[in-house]
This record gives C-alpha cells, structure tokens and sequence, in this order.
C-alpha cells in the first residue's frame, strides 16, 4: 500500500492564493501534495467528501490569551485551542501576560511545555520583550517575535509585562530588531487615559458605560499618539513593528503613511472591534461582556475601511476569557472588572456572515485571517496557503449553513459568549492540522499534545 497517499478531500472548492478552483486535495504524511483539478486524485487510503464546502488554510490568531500558567481558572490551553479547532483555527499564538508574565528564557521554556502537553492545535508563544537583556535568548529559543504592553507603573515594569517610557521602548526596538523578529505592541497612553479616567471616577462614573467613554474620549486620543510614536521608533531601530488594536481612523492613517513610505509596519485588529464594539447599542446591552474596550462614534467606518483595504493586515482575535464574576461586576464598576471577552471559537463564523452579507470578501478574511498571519510569523506559505508543500492545516467551511450560537455551543472554559443569540451564516465543518482532522460536525475529535510549535525558519 506505500503507493497510497494518506488522505484525499473530495470535491470541494479551494481558495488558493490565485483565486478559488475545484479541485481535490491530496495529503499524504502531513503535508498538501497536490491539488487535482479535472483528473482522478491520487490513490489513498481514506477519502473525506467534502462537496459543496469551501475549503480555506487554516486561520492562523497571531494573539490569544490561554492563561497558563497562572490564571487557568477562566481558561486553560486544552479549552482554548478546542475552540480553536472547533472555530477553524490551526495555528495560536499565546501572549505573555500570564502569571508569571513570560517574560525569560526559562518562564518561555516552561509555557512551551504546557502547551506540547495540552494543544489540541498548532501554537506558539509570545515572550515580552521587556527584559532587553532576555531578547537573544528568547530569539534562539524559537520565540515567534516579542509582545511589549504600555504601562505605567514600576511594578509591571518590574514583573517584564511591559515598558514604561520611550526610553525603555526604544532600547527593546533596537534589540528586537537585531532578531529580524516582530515586535508586536499594544500601544496606548497609561498616563493620558489616567487623567481621563479620574475625571469619570470625580463625576462619580464607574460603570461599563464610562468605561467605554473613557477609553474612547476624544476620538481615541489614547490610542493615536503612541501610535505615531511607535511609527517613529519604527523608522530610527528598523524593527519590524507589529501594531496591535488598530481602533482610529487616525491609526489607520498613521500606518498607512508609514507603509506608503516603505516602512516595516504591518497592523492588526481584534475582531470584536469590527463586529461588537463598534456598535454603542451593544455596549448598553452587553455592557462589560462586549469590553475592554468601545470604539467611538465615527470610528467604525474608517475602520472597516482600513481592514478592506490591507492598511489592516491581520485578525487577531484576542481571544481574551474572564469568569462571569469578574465580568458581572463590571456593570457597576468596570474598573474592577476585566478586560477582553473570548471569541476564538466564534471570529470564523462571524466574518463568514459578514460576507455573506457583501461586505467582505471570502479572499479578503482568508488574506486577514491565515496568510498575512503568517507572512507576519515568517512560515508563510508552510502555513497560511493550501499548496503543493504546504502544511495540509484546513478548515472546510460550508458557506451556506446558518446556526444560532448558543450558551451550551461554548467551548472556552470560562463558559458564555458576546455572541450568543447571533445566528451565523458560514460553518466550519471539518477542520485538520497537518493532515489529521481536529473538528467534524460539531465535535472536537482531535487530541491534547497533537499540536506542535511553529518557528519560522532559520535565516
Ligand atoms: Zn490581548
């Protein structure tokens, strides 16, 4: 039997960089090995009809929150990367503001080693890079590029999480740039938005509504000078800046400069951001189960815009789960609250609808979703392409389907959804890593341990 391949999917429709053909996919020992197209397919040993699907690469979330080690109460990697599966994600790339924050060669090693223990798909994880004197390390260690929080604060500057002045950035810059690695920052002004919020807190405000005010006071004023800043950093280190939470018009004009002038820029956006936050009725009825945080009236639309026209190069989800106690009592101090909601499971389905509703194109969220991921990540196309030679991760999608996510559909541990009552139009129906499938029909079938780490390649 040496002469079969591994596994043929018949009859589908795949989206390939030049564009979308009927073709069935031939996957023999991991790897895509041919894409037939009006010829039998290869002899194999097992064969998976996949006709009328879409069969797209794998999305690849360049920023997911699992909370190991440390906060594995609201969700853990096994949870996390069974949404992944389930929600047609192959590759995720943890950040380190776990407990304690990545923020060493050791503390990487050791995260390292809970997810080759617990992933059901493929991953990696971001160190901080705030510790410059770490940076060489983390790099030869296969770290997949450096996450650098703004923050104020000696006690986070302490814990590695983050840098707490230009200064401190720049230094980081210039050392991860010496990596040919990614920097990847979360850019906002601690100390303008801490004057924005002792305001609401003097008017006695602490609720998710101020919340939401405050952070998008003055049309985002918090996110956009530390932007130009990073631009600017950017141009005098040569980094590789990744900009995380593209929220502004402003942000979007700010890297659409800096790539009109050749710079290496690329730019991100969280999902919620285009589909929850973007929408003030949403904030009022979700209230601290649609933040961190509220994009502002106007901003919306220069943000789409962004996304459609690549300004925006990535989804990344931010899949970032909390209790519902930590959650319910944002409604009445959202200071107390956290941070971030869990939608890694759902991203897929909600941009299928969306064009399904014309307005996005399936090669647009497959570009945002899996290849500029990971052209960002340096394993474009090993993942990020259904190729000859690629990595066979794949999610067939059934363009078509419509479902109400439901409260018990939930995969995260920590068990409720922003989404939830949303019926979407577009399923993921299968989804492999590397040639085994991880998701049929509504059920996760692959493993804890299967998922392997992705490094860019040497050079
Ligand atoms: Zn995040």
């Amino acid at each position: 039997m040496a002469d079969r391949i591994d596994l043929v999917l018949r009859g589908g429709t795949v989206v390939t960089p030049s564009g979308r053909i009927r073709a069935d996919v031939e996957i023999d020992d991991g790897r895509v090995v041919g894409l037939s197209a009006g010829e039998a397919p290869a002899p194999a040993r097992e064969v998976i009809d996949v006709a009328g699907l879409t069969l797209l690469p794998g999305l690849i979330d360049t920023h997911t929150h699992l909370r190991e080690p440390g906060q594995a109460h609201k969700e853990d990697i096994a949870h996390a990367t069974r949404a992944a599966a389930a929600g047609g994600y192959t590759t995720v790339i943890g950040m380190p503001n776990t407990d304690p924050v990545t923020s060493t060669l050791e503390r990487y090693r050791e995260a390292i080693s809970l997810y080759e223990r617990s992933a059901y798909v493929d991953f990696n994880h971001f160190p901080s890079g705030a510790l410059i004197e770490e940076i060489d390390g983390l790099a030869a260690a296969g770290a997949p590029g450096f996450k650098l929080f703004m923050v104020s604060g000696a006690d986070l500057r302490q814990s590695g999480k983050g840098v707490g002045d230009s200064g401190h950035l720049f230094e980081a810059a210039e050392a991860i740039a010496r990596t040919n690695l990614p920097m990847f920052v979360h850019g906002h002004d601690p100390a303008l938005l801490g004057v924005i919020e002792r305001r609401a807190w003097a008017r006695g405000e602490r609720d998710a509504r101020a919340y939401a005010q405050a952070y998008a006071a003055f049309e985002g004023i918090v996110w956009d000078g530390p932007t130009s800043q990073l631009v600017r950093i950017q141009a005098a280190t040569g980094v590789h800046l990744h900009v995380l939470h593209m929220k502004t018009g402003r942000m979007a004009d700010i890297v659409r400069a800096a790539k009109a002038a050749g710079q290496h820029v690329t730019a991100e956006v969280n999902p919620v951001c285009l589909l929850i936050a973007n929408d003030w009725a949403n904030i009022e009825r979700l209230g601290p189960y649609a933040l961190s945080t509220y994009i502002g009236d106007g901003q919306s639309e220069p943000l789409w815009e962004a996304f459609r026209d690549g300004t925006i190069d990535v989804i990344g989800t931010d899949h970032a789960p909390h209790t519902r106690a930590e959650k319910e009592i944002g409604w009445t101090d959202m200071w107390k609250s956290a941070g971030g909601i869990p939608h890694l499971q759902e991203t897929l389905p909600a941009f299928l609808t969306r064009v399904d509703r014309g307005e996005l194109t399936l090669e647009r969220l497959v570009e945002a979703g899996s290849a500029a991921p990971a052209r960002v990540l340096g394993v474009y196309p090993r993942k990020g392409a259904i190729l000859p030679g690629s990595d066979a991760d794949i999610v067939a999608v059934d363009l078509d389907a419509r479902a109400t996510f439901r409260e018990e559909d939930v995969l995260s541990k920590c068990g409720w959804s922003a989404f939830t009552g949303e019926t979407f139009t577009g399923l993921p129906r299968l989804t492999l890593v590397r040639g085994s499938v991880v998701y049929r029909d509504g059920r996760v079938v692959g493993q804890p341990g299967f998922g392997r780490i992705v490094r860019r390649a040497a050079g």
